[in-house]
């Protein structure tokens, strides 16, 4: 099986294990979502004039950013999720984008949807005639556009497909060359803030395992989401280098798209593991 095809199935095993009125949930706000897409296209197509702004954005936009850009689109979708899925922290970035960001996301991925189909189709016209090819692409194939389906199961195919792609985006960004995971900072602004300091019991709290010293009775230590407490200056310290637990490898939300995207898979893919091994206990 490929990496592609074992995600999928996780991640089915994952969706299979909640109960059918959340599934029903999840299927309505999946279909509500592709739906608005749908109709943004489909109103970006019919104005020159807000294709030919966003076709000057797109083209005002370094590679680089092109990628963030659909990377931050994939995570707000990934984020329908999150109430099915909780992540242990919350993630620093907003489950919307901008409409001028949405737009060029939308445009960017007919592009590449329309490259993939037919890719002579963009080749043989000039740019001045991209508008019409592709709103005569997109009005052709209205009905396996942007997920627009006609039932709940071909709405989860459709987020499948997309889950599988952040994860391939993800795992892209995340490894160099086969290497280990990169490590990219926690979050400054969601995760220093408001973790919580809390006061070393009676007995202490053994050591910190980011320096070896023991955790004496009464002093302040800070204490993660996944409850493992560490030396307020050591895991400072640990945060802006790397955005997981030292003991566990809990991950925690970062300033990083792609490590966002990773660590709000992570949780879907750890249950369908489970679900595959037919473990209950996640
Ligand atoms: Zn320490
Ligand atoms: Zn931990």
């Amino acid at each position: 099986m490929d990496d592609g095809a074992a995600t999928e199935s996780i991640i089915t095993a994952a969706l299979s294990t909640l109960p059918p009125s959340q599934l029903v949930s999840l299927s309505f706000s999946l279909f509500s979502t592709f739906h608005r897409h749908h109709r943004r296209l489909s109103s970006l197509l019919s104005s020159p004039t807000l294709f030919s702004h966003t076709l000057n954005h797109l083209y005002s936009l370094p590679l680089q950013k092109k990628s963030l850009l659909i990377a931050r689109h994939l995570l707000s979708t990934l984020h329908l999720l999150t109430p099915f899925f909780p992540p242990h922290s919350a993630t620093p970035f907003s489950a919307s984008i901008s409409r001028r960001d949405l737009d060029a996301a939308l445009l960017l991925l007919l592009f590449c949807e329309i490259r993939q189909h037919d890719p002579k189709l963009l080749e043989a016209s000039p740019p001045a005639d991209w508008h019409r090819v592709l709103t005569k692409y997109f009005f052709e194939t209205l009905l396996s556009l942007s997920g627009i389906k006609t039932g709940p199961s071909e709405v989860l195919g459709c987020f499948i497909e997309i889950l599988v792609k952040c994860k391939r985006l993800a795992g892209a960004a995340g490894c160099r060359g086969g290497k280990a995971r990169r490590d990219v900072p926690a979050s400054a602004a969601v995760v220093v803030a408001p973790l919580p300091s809390v006061e070393v019991g009676s007995g202490g709290s053994g050591e910190c395992v980011i320096c070896r010293e023991e955790m004496a009775e009464g002093r302040e230590a800070c204490e993660l989401p996944c409850g493992h407490l560490f030396h307020w200056s050591c895991v400072l310290r640990w945060l802006t280098n790397r955005n997981t637990c030292p003991c566990c490898r809990l991950r925690l939300p970062s300033d990083d798209v792609s490590g966002e995207i990773d660590r709000l898979l992570e949780g879907l893919v750890r249950v369908g593991r489970s679900q595959l091994n037919g473990d209950q206990c996640i």
